[in-house]
């Protein structure tokens, strides 16, 4: 075989599927000339808080507040302590985007922002909503009746499906989620429930987005929402840059070369980690450090951003078979529109095997009182790779000196509607 990989062995560990970190070797790199404008983040930002008062109105539960879509950021001595890690100078925390509002997942954040803006660009188009109307326009019975005749369509394993059917179908569109057959029941009977139209399809989800992409091709009314290079998903995602720094402000913690920020995120296509990491990187520069966490059996970013060529590269191109547990991950080829941001941004991944997913969210369970789903645990073993791990020391000593007197965020990232008998379950296999 060709040389696919660098450095060398890495394509012998991947392979066997141990667990490793990989550093990034082109971290600091300049950003590719045709990358997004940081504006854009604040678009987003914008956008999502006027709309604050018609989510309230759509949804009961965003009630008390106020409309906002966001989570806690939450002190997490206990899990610190609960994995062994004993230090009073760094701070550890979990960013709860498994408790957001509605479609209890990060997805909220992408799926919630594209919906809305293609809900604003529709009702401009076809409807002559002006800039001077208000969002409750989008509320009314011509709107509704307008949107009754668009599509708003997205391929997925099920926590994306999950935020734009919830959102699009609440506005009165014509919501289709395409799901690849093996995605969990219980996510299917909540979209049905909400009166989206689910359409199932043999195969992975790749597959399954690919037949949601086609199907949309031949219908104008319709907008696909792809999650494989979607740039509204993306600055959906990095919107919640601002807030996670106002909580850590809160919370006494300042960002700075002696204070710096390590950030894990669990990764699967990338839109919403990548998100994440680009806006941070636009607030706090090179004083945070951002690392992804992906399955042993999925880690397509890793081999695309390792990859010796820049051709697409899927973890299927190495021999694996993109299996696991964390079916929120499960994705063979990254973002083409967010692996060349994160090249120059991005500064490691760690890969986890579905049985530290388990002990991890466990572990989650029993030090926080909190339930995850497989997935959203990824990223609790971050600060355990980079204290532990020679490439981790390694690391350290060359980005972060002062290392000691860190914040960690771990970002856990769904979880909350997990229906009481699969998290159960989830509690049997990590016993
Ligand atoms: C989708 C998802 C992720 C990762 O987001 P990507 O944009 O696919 O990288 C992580 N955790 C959960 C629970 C998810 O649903």
């Amino acid at each position: 075989m060709a040389k696919l990989l660098h450095p060398t062995d890495l394509l012998n560990r991947l392979q066997a599927r141990t667990p490793l970190l990989w550093l990034n070797p082109h971290l600091g790199e300049a950003l590719p000339p045709d990358a997004p404008h940081p504006v854009l983040i604040e678009d987003a930002e914008q956008r999502i808080r006027r709309h604050e008062p018609l989510l309230k109105r759509l949804f009961p539960e965003l009630r008390e507040t106020g409309g906002r879509i966001e989570s806690s950021l939450m002190p997490a001595d206990a899990l610190q302590l609960a994995l062994g890690h004993v230090s009073d100078r760094d701070a550890w925390f979990v960013k709860r985007d498994d408790s957001l509002p509605v479609a209890g997942s990060i997805k909220a954040r992408g799926g919630f922002h594209e919906v809305l803006a293609v809900a604003e660009r529709i009702a401009r188009d076809y409807g002559g909503m002006s800039a001077n109307d208000p969002v409750d326009y989008l509320l009314s019975e011509n709107t509704k009746r307008l949107f009754a005749n668009h599509t708003i369509a997205v391929g997925s394993t099920g926590n994306l499906g999950l935020s734009i059917g919830v959102l699009a179908a609440a506005l009165g569109f014509d919501a289709v989620v395409h799901m690849s057959r093996d995605a969990k029941q219980w996510k299917k009977q909540r979209l049905v429930s909400r009166g989206v139209r689910v359409i199932e399809h043999d195969g992975d989800y790749a597959k399954a987005v690919d037949a949601g992409r086609q199907a949309a091709q031949s219908n104008s009314r319709c907008h696909f929402v792809d999650d494989e290079c979607s740039a509204l998903l993306f600055f959906g995602y990095a919107a919640a840059a601002r807030h996670l720094a106002v909580q850590l402000e809160q919370a006494g913690r300042v960002v700075d070369e002696a204070h710096p920020l390590f950030v894990t995120i669990p990764c699967g296509v990338g839109g919403a980690p990548g998100g994440i990491t680009y806006g941070l990187k636009a607030l706090f520069g090179q004083h945070v450090h951002c690392f992804f966490a992906e399955p042993v059996a999925s880690p397509c970013m890793l081999v695309q951003l390792a990859a010796v060529h820049d051709e697409p590269l899927s973890v299927y191109d190495i021999g694996l078979d993109n299996r696991t547990e964390a079916d929120g991950l499960a994705v063979g080829q990254a973002s083409r529109f967010v692996s060349p941001l994160m090249k120059a941004q991005l500064s490691g991944i760690f890969t986890v095997p579905d049985d530290t997913l388990y002990r991890h969210l466990r572990i989650a369970r029993t030090s926080l009182g909190i339930a995850l789903e497989p997935s959203a645990a990824a990223a609790i073993g971050g600060p355990g790779w980079l204290a532990n791990s020679p490439e981790g020391k390694r690391y350290i000593q060359s980005h972060a000196p002062s290392y000691a007197q860190s914040a960690h965020v771990i970002w856990t990232t769904g979880g909350s509607l997990v229906p009481a008998e699969e998290c159960a379950r989830y509690a049997r296999v990590a016993a």
